[in-house]
């Protein structure tokens, strides 16, 4: 899942008004976002291999310190804690972790029995939602839909930046959704790292976006 999991930040907002969107987005997306560096520190692995789902190129065949189960409930209760320690808010501090936690359950919708329940062994879990694009379409667009009218819901504009940054970045994830389900496979396993990388300049967006944007009154 892709903008699946920026509906949820965005969704988050509304339950931790607080918190800003680029740490939700940060949250959802953690484990995606490390994914990268232990790829490229050769601890995990993917494999490209078209038409593994009807949605995603790519073959998941090791990633369990990222996207295992285990792994999901560790990072979770990781990031809550220090976002705790350094806030002192429980409530936000638990939407933290259970957008951490989000990822593993919206992966676990969209992927094929990929995710792997622990570090070691041989369970495999995923509903399969990719094989169908749709499904996906359908399932992910109104999620973000969503995403966005509840975000829009907890927060107003200060400024022009607050608004027409927020609509730009909404737009681009979109566009870059799109781009991902019908565009054409990464050149090479060397290229995802990269690629996947490229979702931190997101979260800083986000970050700039939502100093540009207060809380709603009532
Ligand atoms: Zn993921």
């Amino acid at each position: 899942m892709f903008i699946g999991h920026y509906a949820v930040a965005l969704a988050a907002k509304k339950a931790a008004p607080k918190v800003s969107l680029g740490t939700l987005f940060l949250s959802a997306q953690l484990v995606d976002l490390l994914w990268p560096l232990f790829l490229l520190i050769g601890i995990e692995h993917v494999r490209i291999d078209p038409g593994n789902t009807a949605v995603t190129p790519l073959d998941f065949y090791d990633y369990p310190i990222t996207h295992s189960l285990l792994g999901a409930m560790l990072w979770s209760l990781a990031f809550g804690s220090v976002y705790y320690i350094f806030r002192r808010e429980i409530k936000s501090s638990s939407v933290i972790a259970l957008a951490v936690f989000s990822h593993w359950i919206l992966d676990l919708v969209s992927h094929r029995p990929d995710l792997p329940l622990g570090f070691g062994g041989s369970a495999y879990l995923g509903l399969g939602l990719w094989n169908s694009v749709p499904a996906t379409l359908a399932v992910e667009t109104l999620l973000y839909a969503s995403g966005v009218a509840l975000y829009l819901s907890a927060t107003r504009a200060k400024d022009r930046t607050g608004l027409i940054g927020f609509w730009t970045l909404a737009l681009i994830l979109l566009l870059i959704y799109f781009g991902n389900i019908f565009g054409p496979p990464p050149p090479s396993v060397s290229a995802i790292p990269i690629i996947g990388s490229a979702a931190w300049i997101f979260v800083l967006w986000a970050y700039w976006v939502d100093r540009h944007r207060g809380q709603k009154a009532n």
